[in-house]
């Protein structure tokens, strides 16, 4: 298997992993099932043999074009030559549900995953393999070293659950990390409180993570409240000036920038303007 670095591509070849990464998506006949980056099909048999509905998106075109050709008389089997990045899953994609799944480029995960959390349909889970730092890091509580940006960023609008690991061992070429697999659910009813504002918010405040909130709140590009201000805000959604950022749990944060945007922070000369 000739692989590509520029595509991240280091595929599975454990087939007790590809099994279990397959019972993790457990599709039902409803559902269709959307396979970012198959590569050589290291799940997309078994996908196909239990998903009603298909969809694998791969842009590497010798790997697109050689799952177009196996996959030709697959019954409910589709295969996108493209990026996922850019690609618009509405035009595939029914009223149904949606599960992801993907062994995906590491070097792209967070845009990935933030990109997913923004489909429609919502994708009701989506079971991903990231490096174990990333898993860690999208795990981890408050308070917690590895809590920050990306943390809050996705569990605002996601449960985030580390479902097992998987060692170097199991892929070719072998990479230098290590990987685990998650299974994220995203919350329908938790995208009134998140978009644009909670990112500017938590870019700016895990960008002085040291620091205290009413400083941050003074201090931070779009934000440049007055103390006072700042402190009633604060006060407003049950926070105490000498918070620091890595205390605050999701549903804070969100509250936080609802709070602030009201009184129409960030400014314009913000980091998201
Ligand atoms: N799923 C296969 C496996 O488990 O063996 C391949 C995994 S490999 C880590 C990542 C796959 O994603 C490669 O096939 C690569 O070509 C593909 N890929 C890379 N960037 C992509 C993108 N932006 N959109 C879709 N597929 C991509």
């Amino acid at each position: 298997m000739r692989a590509k670095r520029s595509l991240g591509q280091n595929f599975l070849v454990d087939p007790n992993i590809q099994r279990k990464i397959v019972d993790a998506v457990e599709p039902e006949s409803a559902d269709t099932v959307v396979e970012i980056g198959p590569g050589h099909g290291a799940l997309t048999d078994a996908l196909a043999a239990r998903a009603t509905r298909l969809v694998a998106v791969e842009l590497d075109d010798d790997l697109a074009a050689a799952l177009r050709a196996r996959f030709a008389d697959a019954r409910g089997v589709t295969i996108v030559h493209g990026d996922v990045l850019t690609w618009d899953p509405a035009a595939v994609l029914g009223r149904g549900t949606v599960r992801v799944v993907g062994n995906i480029p590491y070097n792209i995960t967070s845009p990935i995953l933030f990109r997913l959390l923004q489909w429609r349909p919502l994708p009701e889970r989506i079971i991903l393999m990231v490096q174990r730092e990333v898993a860690d890091r999208l795990a981890a509580p408050p308070g917690d070293r590895e809590y920050g940006a990306m943390t809050v960023g996705v569990r605002a609008v996601a449960d985030v659950e580390r479902l097992f690991h998987v060692g170097r061992g199991a892929f070719r070429p072998v990479p230098n990390v290590d990987s685990t697999v998650l299974r994220i659910a995203p919350r329908p009813e938790a995208w009134a409180g998140a978009g644009g504002r909670l990112r500017s918010l938590t870019r700016a405040a895990f960008g002085l993570r040291r620091k205290q909130l009413q400083k941050i709140l003074r201090t931070a590009p779009g934000y440049g409240l007055s103390r006072e201000e700042a402190e009633t805000v604060l006060a407003e959604v049950g926070l105490r000036p000498e918070d620091r950022p890595e205390v605050l749990d999701p549903p804070a944060f969100i509250e936080l920038a609802a709070a602030l945007e009201r009184r129409g922070f960030p400014r314009a000369e913000g980091p998201d303007s």
